[in-house]
Order: structure tokens, then sequence, then C-alpha cells
């Protein structure tokens, strides 16, 4: 119903950001090799995200609007190891349920691509439509329907710097992909298949680059790779933390402190350290089903992970510099 709908909405969907991480994801779900990324005013007026990924059978096509509906999940051993990035099937209602949402899908086994829409939690017939293998959502208007909700956005310029965060955190975590980024009709992002730390400095600079240690080690089923700066990077802020686990961004307390110590162990003042890490172990050995938006995680072993994270990061950071 569109009430529980809407309240669903309101954890699913803070801003136009959230709901274009959530499409994002259910992108490289689908396996897609390139993302393209449209916003119109901060992205409030339109979030258009079209990939080249399986695409979703025209039989199935009202499901992927239905609340709890998820194709990725079958039953609760599928859950304890959970590798895609969504799995609770409420995103697309949940966004559905307060913008002009348009589904546009092609699946390999039909001969023809299929559109279907959603407009304030209302569902339309769906109709025959031309789209090569993939799938394109387009979301107008956000909160068009929820004034209380629209209230609580920001500026363009903000709402737009949140969208554009989201798409770099993705474009982070998958360097193997394509992604473009294209704002107002003005293109932002133009992003080639790369290697990790050709991705890192695309996003994050060249100068991040010069300024970092590169790490890469492996011990007992966890791995942590990426570039950690030095202090010698002076425009470290809080927003060039970036940390991955399975390749999902996350904010995790754990991994933060870990890193921070290792940091001042080293590095003695630096407050800030800015660095693009990911962590990669046995899905089963880490819990990602802790909260809706899916920025936290839960360790079955924190205190190795912490170990492992901070004697990588310390052993790095102390290596005499060329
Ligand atoms: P979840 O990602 O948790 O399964 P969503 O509401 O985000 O839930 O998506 C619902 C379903 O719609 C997915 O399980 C998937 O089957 C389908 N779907 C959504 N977006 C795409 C896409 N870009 N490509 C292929 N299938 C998709
Ligand atoms: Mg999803």
């Amino acid at each position: 119903d569109l009430l529980v709908s809407q309240i669903a909405a309101g954890e699913v969907v803070e801003r136009p950001a959230s709901a274009l991480k959530e499409l994002l994801e259910n992108s490289l779900d689908a396996g897609s090799r390139a993302v393209a990324v449209e916003l119109a005013e901060g992205g409030q007026k339109l979030i258009r995200v079209a990939d080249d990924g399986s695409g979703i059978p025209g039989e199935e096509l009202h499901l992927a609007l239905a609340r709890h509906a998820t194709s990725k999940i079958a039953d609760l051993d599928d859950l304890a190891r959970v590798r895609s990035l969504g799995f609770r099937g409420e995103a697309l209602a949940a966004i559905g349920a307060v913008a002009r949402l348009t589904l546009v899908s092609r699946h390999a086994s039909d001969p023809h691509g299929w559109a279907i829409r959603c407009e304030a939690g209302a569902l339309s017939a769906k109709e025959p439509a031309a789209i090569a293998q993939g799938t394109r959502v387009e979301v107008r208007d956000l909160y068009f329907n929820t004034p209380a909700r629209r209230k609580f956005l920001k500026s363009e310029a903000t709402e737009y710097a949140h969208c554009e965060e989201a798409f770099v955190r993705v474009a982070l975590s998958r360097p193997d992909l394509r992604f473009t980024l294209k704002h107002n009709g003005r293109l932002r992002w133009s992003l080639k298949p790369a290697e990790a730390a050709a991705r890192i400095g695309e996003l994050l600079g060249e100068e991040f680059i010069r300024a970092s240690v590169a790490i890469d080690e492996r011990a007992a089923g966890l791995r942590l790779f990426g570039l950690a700066a030095l202090p010698t990077y002076s425009r470290g802020s809080r927003d060039d933390q970036y940390l991955f686990v399975n390749g999902r961004f996350v904010r995790d307390k754990l991994i933060a402190h870990a890193v921070r110590e290792a940091y001042r162990d080293v590095l003695h003042h630096q407050r800030h350290p800015a660095y693009a890490l990911f962590l990669e172990l046995d899905p089963e050995a880490v819990d990602v089903n802790v909260h809706p938006t899916k920025s936290e995680v839960r360790f079955r072993d924190a205190r190795a992970v912490h170990r492992f994270v901070f004697h990588v990061l310390n052993k790095a950071l102390a290596r005499p510099q060329a």
C-alpha cells in the first residue's frame, strides 16, 4: 500500500543521490559493462541510468517494481553469502512510490524490450519498447507527491554534489566498467575501463596517486589493496576516505579505527588521511545485512580484520619512500 511504500521510501530514498546509488547498484548487479547516468537539476528533476546488463524478461518487469520482490536471493542460505549489492527488493518500489518512474528493459530471451511506468506507486500496463539489451530507468520529479519530503532537499548544487559522490564511489569500486555522468546536458565524467590505480587517479587526481603508497597484501582469507596517501598529499579531507568491502562502499568504524591507528603510529599528525582501500574476504565472514542503506557491515571476526588492516597499512606507510 502506498503509505507504507512512502514511509519505506524515506529510508531508501533520502535524497536524489540515494536513488542514484540504488539504480547504479542494480546496473552492477545485472553484470553491465557500461553505465550511463544523466541528471537534471541535481537529480530532483531527472535521474536516468542506462546499462547494457542482463535486462529483465518482459514477464518479470512488473515484479521489479513490487515491494520485497528481488531476483537475487532465493533463500536464507543466499542471504548468508550475498554477493549482489542489492537483495532486499525494495529500492525500485520505494522510488516509484515517490516519483514518476519509467523502467525500460530488454532481456536477451525477448525479441524486443518492454516499458512499464510507476507514478506515485500506481503501476501502468507494460508496453513494447525499442531498446538494445539492457535496462534504462528514469526517475522524474522525485518527491512530487510528498511535499514534506521535498522541503528537505537542499540546493541543486548540493544535491548534485551528493549524486556525484555516489557516482564516484561506484566508479571507484568498478574500474573495469565504463561510466559516464551528465548533468543538465553537460558531460561531467567519461571513464573508460582501466586498472584500479588509473581509475583512482582519474577520479581523485594524479596528485593523490603521486603522494600515495600502493598496497596489496593477503593473509588468512583477507586481502587489502589500494592506495593510501602520505602526508605530502596536502589536500586530504574527510571526503577522500574511500573504503570498499567486497566491492561495496562502506563506512565502517572498526576499519576506520584501524586505518587511523596505522597512520597515527607512523605519521603522528595525519588528521584526515586520504585513502582508497579495498578489503576482500569470504562473503560468509561479513554480514552486509545490517542497515537498509547498506553502508555498514559486521565482521564475523572483527579483531582479525582490525589487526590485518592495521598491520598492512602500518607496514606500507613505514616503508621508505622513493
Ligand atoms: P534488489 O536490487 O534488492 O533486488 P530493487 O528494487 O533494486 O531490488 O530491484 C528489483 C529487481 O529488479 C532486481 O532484483 C532485479 O531483478 C530487477 N532489476 C532492477 N534494476 C535492474 C537492472 N538495471 N538490470 C536488470 N535487472 C534489474
Ligand atoms: Mg537494488
